[in-house]
This record gives C-alpha cells, sequence and structure tokens, in this order.
C-alpha cells in the first residue's frame, strides 16, 4: 500500500512515505526516528547494539563480522540519531529492557506472559536492532578496495519491506498501537550456561527478517513479520525441546524458523491507520496458512551451514562435518528418537 507521509499536530513525523524514508533515513543521514536533517539540530549517535549490553559483555573492543567479510568494532557502530531522540529512546525503550534482561530466565519469561505492554516492548526492541542493523549497512561497501567502484551493503535490500520494520521500531516516538495481529513469533529459550560457551550471540537474517539474540541464560529467536505463523506452525517442535540449549542448538532453531518463514506461501499485509478518533494504528490482514517448500530459496541445512561454518573448531573433520550440515544431515536439537539432546551432563 502506497501512503503520503503524515504529521501530527505539533509536526512530528507519524508516518514516512516509502519514498521520504528512502530518500531521508536511508540515503541522506536524517534521525532515523523523527527525521530531523544533519546538521539542524544536536546529533550523538545512537549505538546498533544499546550501550548497556555492549558494557555488560564487554563488547565495545570486539569485532562485528559483516557481510562484505571486513570486521567493524562493535564500539564505533552507531547510526545518525538526534539527541532528543536517542534519550527518548534510552528512557522508553532501553533502561526498561536493559532492567528486563537481567532478571534470571523464569521472572523474564513470567514478566513477559503477564503483560502486552511488555511483550510489546520485546518485539518493539528486536525490530529497532534489526532495523539499525541494517541501516548502517548503507554506510559500508562490498568491497574496500578504493580502485573499483563499490556498492553499499544495504543498497541490494528491499528497504519497502523494511519501512514496516522502522514504523515498528519508532512506535514509542509516534504512539502507534500496535495490533495483535502484528506481533511476530518470539521464542524465548533457556540457553546452557558454562565457562567454555560465549554469553552473548547475535545473528540476523535479511530476507527473512529474522533476530537471534543469546544473553546469558536467554535465548530470544524473533520473526518480525510473521503475525505469528511461525510460532504456531511450530509449536510442536517447541514443545520437544525440554533443556537449554547449546549454541549450535540455538542456531539449529533459528535456521528451522528461518526457513519456515520463507515458506510461508502468503504474508501477512501490514498497513498504518491514522485518524482523529483512534490515533495511530498499525495493523495487518492475514492470509491463510499456507506452505511452499519451493518459496524459500534454500534449506534448513544450507542456513545451518552459513550460520555455523565461523563457529565450529577446525579439526580433520571440519570439512565432512560443514558437508553434512549443509545436507540436512545432521541435526543438533533431537536425537535419533526425536527426543531432545540435553547436553546439560556432558559439560559439568
Ligand atoms: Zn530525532
Amino acid at each position: 500500500m502506497e501512503y503520503e507521509s503524515v504529521k501530527s499536530d505539533d509536526g512530528r513525523t507519524l508516518l514516512f512515505s516509502v519514498g521520504e524514508f528512502y530518500e531521508k533515513i536511508v540515503l541522506q543521514n536524517h534521525c532515523f526516528i523523527c527525521g530531523a536533517p544533519p546538521h539542524s539540530k544536536e546529533f550523538n549517535n545512537e549505538h546498533i547494539l544499546p550501550d548497556w549490553l555492549l558494557a555488560k559483555y564487554q563488547l565495545h573492543s570486539q569485532i562485528i563480522n559483516l557481510p562484505n567479510q571486513l570486521g567493524q568494532l562493535y564500539g564505533k557502530y552507531t547510526i545518525p540519531c538526534c539527541k532528543d531522540c536517542n534519550s527518548e529512546l534510552g528512557d522508553k525503550v532501553e533502561i526498561p529492557m536493559s532492567r528486563l534482561l537481567k532478571l534470571p530466565f523464569n521472572e523474564f519469561t513470567g514478566a513477559l506472559a503477564n503483560s502486552y505492554e511488555t511483550f510489546g516492548l520485546l518485539f518493539q526492541w528486536l525490530n529497532l536492532i534489526f532495523f539499525k542493523t541494517h541501516l548502517k549497512d548503507m554506510h559500508f561497501d562490498w568491497t574496500m578496495d578504493k580502485r573499483q567502484e563499490s556498492a553499499k551493503i544495504g543498497a541490494s535490500y528491499t528497504w519497502e519491506a523494511m519501512h514496516h520494520i522502522h514504523c515498528i521500531a519508532r512506535s514509542k516516538y509516534t504512539h502507534a498501537f500496535i495490533a495483535p495481529e502484528v506481533m511476530g513469533s518470539i521464542f524465548i529459550l533457556p540457553a546452557i550456561r558454562h565457562g567454555s560457551i560465549p554469553q552473548f550471540y547475535f545473528h540476523d537474517n535479511t530476507a527473512a527478517q529474522t533476530i537471534l539474540i543469546h544473553l546469558d541464560e536467554i535465548v530470544i529467536i524473533g520473526v518480525l513479520n510473521d503475525s505469528c505463523a511461525v510460532l504456531s506452525t511450530l509449536s510442536n517442535t517447541l514443545g520437544r525441546i525440554t533443556g537449554p540449549l547449546t549454541p549450535f542448538q540455538m542456531c539449529e532453531l533459528f535456521a528451522i524458523a528461518t526457513h519456515c518463514n520463507l515458506s510461508l506461501k502468503n504474508r501477512p499485509v501490514f498497513y498504518s491507520e491514522i485518524s482523529g478518533k483512534d490515533g495511530y494504528q498499525i495493523k495487518a490482514d492475514l492470509p491463510t496458512l499456507e506452505f511452499d517448500q519451493d518459496k524459500a530459496g534454500t534449506t534448513v541445512g544450507e542456513l545451518l551451514y552459513f550460520q555455523v561454518k565461523e563457529m565450529i573448531t577446525k579439526t580433520p573433520d571440519t570439512e565432512r562435518i560443514l558437508a553434512e550440515i549443509k545436507d540436512n544431515k545432521r541435526t543438533y536439537l533431537f536425537n535419533r528418537n526425536g527426543e531432545f539432546a540435553d547436553h546439560r551432563s556432558d559439560l559439568r
């Protein structure tokens, strides 16, 4: 659906048209929340992964992997944001999220189950991180060789699809009400805690709009654009997971969720409605749930392979194991009898 941009009575842009969004936010470095042009007010730029999280996991000096195979320091990984919007994001999103994510696993899931608002906050936070990560890719070239003409990594993205993510990501600023049918699938699972396992991991899939964040004993897998289709399809698989996950298990579940989302035959259609009576609402028209395996254009094995190939410890068997993963011949979640493969006792 093509929109005109809509402003509020006090001059804030409630809704950017796709064209204005692309020109100002994606190409011209305007504040990604309010749309203020660069140099029109004070900017202090926003970390992609919030500062509290970088500090907690000592990530400021660590390298994030980019799709061009070159690294960038997490601490320098920021996008244009004005000072006002940055502090509003801090107060309304990052401070409550940092409190929520410091809770023990059971209290964390309890807080989400008991409050639609808290669940909505987590959903917005996932959209925010996903959006910021992809906006940043407009700043990186595919090649660092200055002799060559190079395209920005983000130039290959479908920015129309990212427009909806942007609407959710800035909904605290616009006071948009997010209707329940807009909420995506969110899986919350426990992770094994052990000295040999890094306590932070982040991964996303651009085409599927899926995101994985692992923080201590909490694993969050979000599907941002499926209106819970993946959650209802995979409820049986999730029900069979009866213990905390290893890194490979979380990656496998992420690959399964990503593949499931890519296989949806018809997608929800998201739209914005703004009226004097009801304010700004983000809604969705839901199609019937049908799958087309060919539509995914990939397999669970291939998705898992691309994710774990950098994580696997190099041994003489590495090549064979990776080939088997790619061929869908290995599963880490379940044993031959279909029972959950619980690795707690191996890691004592
Ligand atoms: Zn702003």
